[in-house]
């Protein structure tokens, strides 16, 4: 398809999933599979964990999903685009309309927490007016308008990672990807980034969380697609984490 990328309007025309993998592998190395003949459908504003042990694909899937990465079969389509075509400048594009979030923050360590989330603005060239406007918005969702002036090095883990949110919450993405987002949080920080995210997702974004915390899972009640060994060996509408069963 030709014309520039807009996920936004795609996704408003088209019935398809927002999400859809279709047996997709991933060998980085010859005959080594990461993940191996995936079929994953994901509707416009569902909530859906990824679990599985270290190694079994889940950050190969997220890339995947931000077209970092191309598969060695199969297809994957976002909105109903198959990301493999997508052009160069259409890449760029369709990342930028996707909010991501990873374990280690990936926060601008020059910059304030302000200037963190008006980069994001900034690089889609929203207008100064709008800046003003949007960032201290997103800080206050996050709950912490008054950190503004605040460094990374100034900020708890909890307060990087909601920074990190704000930032990808910005530009109003119709997908939210997170890569581990509490892998380096404590328990009660780990809670305040999920609630943020379920919020997030109340408010129409589809959300997708790549995670170890099997609390958080059990407790939250939302679908869990599980990996092993790059294949999915489970998926449940209102799941916990699969434990010894495998
Ligand atoms: P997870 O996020 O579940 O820990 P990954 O998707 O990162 O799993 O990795 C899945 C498999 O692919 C692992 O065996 C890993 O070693 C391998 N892998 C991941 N990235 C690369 C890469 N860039 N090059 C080679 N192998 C990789
Ligand atoms: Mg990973």
């Amino acid at each position: 398809m030709a014309g520039s990328y807009d996920l936004h309007r795609d996704l408003q025309s088209i019935q398809a999933p927002v999400i859809h993998f279709d047996h997709v592998s991933k060998e980085y190395q010859k005959g080594i599979h990461a993940i191996e003949d995936i079929c994953i459908s994901i509707k416009k504003g569902e909530f859906v964990f990824i679990v599985g042990s270290s190694g079994s694909g889940k950050s190969t899937l997220i890339r995947l999903m931000l077209r970092e990465i191309l598969p060695t079969k199969g297809k994957v389509f976002v909105a109903g685009r198959e990301l493999s075509r997508l052009r160069r400048h259409q890449i760029s594009k369709y990342r930028r309309s996707i909010g991501v979030v990873f374990q280690d923050f990936r926060l601008l360590k020059d910059r304030n927490a302000y200037e963190n989330v008006a980069f994001a603005q900034r690089v889609v060239e929203v207008p100064p007016a709008e800046i003003r406007k949007n960032v201290p918005r997103m800080l206050s969702l996050v709950g912490l308008s008054e950190k503004y002036k605040a460094f990374p090095s100034e900020l708890s883990g909890g307060e990087q990672q909601r920074i990190a949110l704000a930032r990808a919450l910005v530009n109003n993405p119709v997908i939210l990807l997170a890569d581990e987002p509490t892998g380096n949080l404590d328990p009660k920080n780990s809670w305040e980034i999920m609630h943020l995210l379920e919020e997030v997702n109340r408010r129409g974004t589809t959300v997708v969380v790549v995670t170890h915390n099997h609390e958080v899972v059990d407790m939250m009640q939302k679908r869990v697609i599980t990996l092993r060994n790059g294949r999915v060996i489970s998926d449940e509408q209102k799941g916990g984490y699969v434990y010894a069963k495998y």
